[in-house]
């Protein structure tokens, strides 16, 4: 057992590291090549999958299986599966999906993302959502459609759902983490950032240089706890922008 002086030492040490962590997250978002953002409960209000299933009649039953899958060991991919077996949409139910409830941007993402554009840091979105909601919130937000990676779901000439493609590096365990390889290898990034609201973004860190949790939609405790740099608003991450 340390003395009280040497405890009060320790504890003084670990939080001098906490705070130096938190110094440095911000550190490496003012000077980043690039920001990725999460897009269900980061970027937008809600989660893409529930809405698409509560739009198609099956809320609750794909709500359950989410529930299931979060508890036990499931792979992304089967999970995904699954809950795409139960909503089986076809492209006009997206195509209504996205005119009649268009996704709801979280305040402060706009002016954020319009002010990362300015200062020329390139911003992508890495969804484990579908890429024909996300690439509506790309547009809204002026980013290429090229920086969106997410699941593609794929319709029989019909329009009727036929699976989605399995090969997309978002539809795995792991896969922001591959998607961010990818893009220090394609672009020659030194330092990426990662913005989300759930464990997947955090576990993109590494190859990501730096997290920063995101709380303003949903708060998950247990990624709440393993952020050095835990923010419940947009405004928090501009102001450290002007800091430059
Ligand atoms: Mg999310």
């Amino acid at each position: 057992m340390l003395k009280r002086p040497a405890r009060l030492c320790l504890i003084n040490s670990l939080l001098i590291r906490m705070m130096t962590t938190i110094q440095e997250t911000k550190e490496l978002f003012r000077r980043a090549d690039a920001v990725c953002f999460d897009v269900d409960s980061t970027v937008i209000k809600e989660e893409g999958i529930d809405e698409l299933a509560k739009f198609c009649g099956v809320g609750d039953a794909v709500r359950e299986m989410t529930c299931k899958a979060m508890g036990g060991s499931m792979t992304f991919k089967k999970a995904l599966t699954e809950r795409l077996s139960i909503i089986r949409c076809s492209r006009e139910q997206v195509n209504k999906l996205i005119t009649d409830h268009p996704p709801q941007l979280t305040p402060g993402i706009k002016e954020l993302v319009d002010r990362l554009h300015e200062r020329n840091i390139k911003v992508f979105l890495i969804s484990g959502g579908f890429r024909c909601i996300v690439e509506h919130v790309a547009s809204q937000l002026n980013i290429p459609l090229h920086h969106v990676y997410a699941n593609r779901l794929k319709f029989y000439f019909n329009g009727e759902y036929a699976g989605f493609d399995e090969t997309q590096p978002t539809a795995e365990s792991g896969g922001k983490g591959r998607v961010i390889s990818m893009l220090k290898e394609e672009y020659g990034f030194k330092t990426v950032v990662m913005v989300g609201d759930g464990a997947t973004d955090l576990e993109a860190c590494p190859p990501a240089s730096a997290f920063i949790g995101f709380g303003g939609n949903v708060v998950r405790a247990q990624v709440k706890e393993r952020s050095s740099w835990y923010v419940t608003s947009f405004d928090e991450l501009l102001k450290e922008l002007e800091k430059i």
